[in-house]
């Protein structure tokens, strides 16, 4: 995809095309944007990721998979971001033994996905559409408030919150995250709902350093789960040879827990010493200092925003977290933002000189999916921190594994279709159930997957006809 040399037509009547938030969901849609020839004006709260550490010192990484790399390819700049990721082809389990057990992605290792630094990603976007000529970027600008009848947003500058900026806009794009202001401006007026279901349970980020050298510590080519009922720790490698750790666990002890197993719970750091001695054994050895820096990080918060009315006529629309965040257990939230604006933009291209058309087209084709993956995101926090060791699991897992390499035609896991396909999340959702189902029926009875009808299992896929087709 390149530049188109001369403008779109506006979207909107005056023509501004503004992007509130330069995150994943802003940076793509721009980008997107200036592809199509529009005259983009992206303002974000924070200050510019490039410049200033805004991750206060901490390495933040995510798993990119194939709904982020297929709008990277589109906008040309994956060759730039595929360098600063490390590929992960599958789950390493780490028992409370200390014991380890590699649970390959797909059939035959290529299916991998990807660690990569959130600022360097973001940071590849941000210059790439700055590239265009098309795109200019203000940071320090926090969205207050939209006047939909003067068309106009309202920003106070970050560092002084009385000085106050008034932009006018002929359409904005509200990819300001999970607590969107302009989600709740556009709701106001458009009746349109919002629910944020929060969870019970928080995270915390910690770090194991690297080695001697920069060397791994483990093995960099998986996603590490410690996985213990109630909580799980994970580890994504980066490039520097540290891990980023992240400690997802309920806020209170769970009935049933002798021990404190609950952020409020550790209330000094000879608790959160003591808990990770018990939980995480081998986890202590790598990072001897788990407790002190279990004390110095914040614990952030988790949940799901499901809404409605995602846009106002032609004047503005919301993506990304804006619209759908989702807790992170699919690792599919910042894949997900970046597909809503390929798929928007997609929709923008389609229209004509119709944005109205192409925000309602786009809300009815997307809400079903992003529904879909908030509740296969929910699903997959129990499966990770308890049915990756569970018997149950591993007979069905292994048997999805096998009928896949027999029947690749009529069965795909759930995890590679949301991973490695770009198939709409409802789909996939459908479809995977109705496997389930199938595996379910298939495995009563069986010992191990030597004991397993294949022709039967054959029939009862071939009957549920071809795989969802990728969009
Ligand atoms: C612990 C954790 C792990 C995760 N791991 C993964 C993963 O592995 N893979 C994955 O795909 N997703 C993951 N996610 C989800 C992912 O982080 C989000 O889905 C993604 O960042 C959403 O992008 P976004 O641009 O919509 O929102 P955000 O990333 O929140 O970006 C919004 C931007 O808008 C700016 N902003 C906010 N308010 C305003 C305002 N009022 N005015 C102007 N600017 C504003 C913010 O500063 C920010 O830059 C994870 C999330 C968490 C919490």
């Amino acid at each position: 995809m390149t530049s188109s040399a001369s403008p779109a037509p506006p979207l909107g009547s005056d023509g501004a095309v503004v992007v509130v938030g330069g995150g994943p969901a802003g940076a793509t849609m721009a980008l997107y944007l200036a592809h199509q020839g529009y005259q983009v004006q992206v303002l974000e709260s924070r200050q510019d990721l490039r410049r200033h550490d805004v991750d206060a010192g901490r390495s933040i990484n995510l798993a990119l998979a194939r709904r982020g790399i297929v709008p990277l390819t589109e906008l040309g700049v994956f060759d730039q971001v595929e360098p600063i990721t490390i590929p992960m082809a599958g789950r390493i389990v780490h028992a409370t033994d200390g014991s380890t057990n590699f649970q390959p992605y797909g059939l035959d290792g290529d299916d991998a996905i990807l660690s990569v630094s959130r600022p360097g990603l973001n940071a590849i976007l941000l210059d790439a559409a700055e590239e265009t000529g098309n795109v200019s970027i203000e940071f320090g600008q926090r969205c207050r408030g939209v006047d939909w009848d003067e068309k106009l947003i309202v920003f106070t500058d970050s560092g002084n919150d009385d000085q106050m900026t008034q932009v006018p806009f002929g359409t904005v794009f509200g990819c300001d995250g999970a607590n969107s202001e302009i989600r709740q401006a556009m709701q106001r007026v458009n009746g349109g709902t919002t629910t944020i279901e929060q969870l019970d349970h928080g995270y915390k980020e910690l770090e194991i350093p690297a080695g001697p050298d920069g060397s791994f510590q483990l093995d960099p080519g998986g996603l590490h789960i410690w996985p213990r009922g109630q909580l799980m720790l994970i580890a994504l490698a980066n490039p520097g040879g540290d891990f980023t750790v992240t400690l997802f666990m309920p806020y209170e002890t769970p009935d049933g827990k002798d021990q404190p197993t609950g952020f409020d719970d550790l209330e000094d750091q000879a608790a959160a010493e003591a808990f990770f001695a018990r939980e995480f054994p081998d986890f202590v050895e790598l990072v001897p200092d788990a407790g002190e820096q279990f004390m110095a990080n914040p614990t952030g918060d988790l949940g799901t925003v499901r809404c409605t009315g995602w846009s106002r006529g032609g004047d503005g629309v919301i993506l990304g977290d804006a619209a759908h965040a989702i807790v992170p257990f699919h690792g599919q939230g910042m894949n997900a933002a970046m597909e809503s604006a390929r798929l928007l933009s997609r929709r923008i291209a389609e229209s004509g000189d119709d944005p109205d058309h192409a925000f309602t087209l786009f809300e009815m084709d997307r809400k079903p999916d992003v529904d879909a993956i908030a509740d296969m995101a929910l699903d997959n926090y129990i499966e990770m921190r308890a049915g990756v060791a569970d018997p149950d699991y591993l007979i069905k897992r292994e048997l999805a594994l096998e009928l896949e390499r027999r029947f690749p035609e009529v069965m795909a896991a759930r995890y590679g279709m949301v991973m490695f396909t770009t198939m709409p999340y409802h789909e996939v959702q459908e479809r995977s159930a109705e496997q389930q189902r199938i595996l379910t029926d298939l495995v009563a009875g069986a010992g191990s997957i030597d004991d397993i009808d294949f022709d039967r299992a054959r029939e009862l896929l071939t009957e549920l006809g071809p795989l969802p087709a990728e969009v």
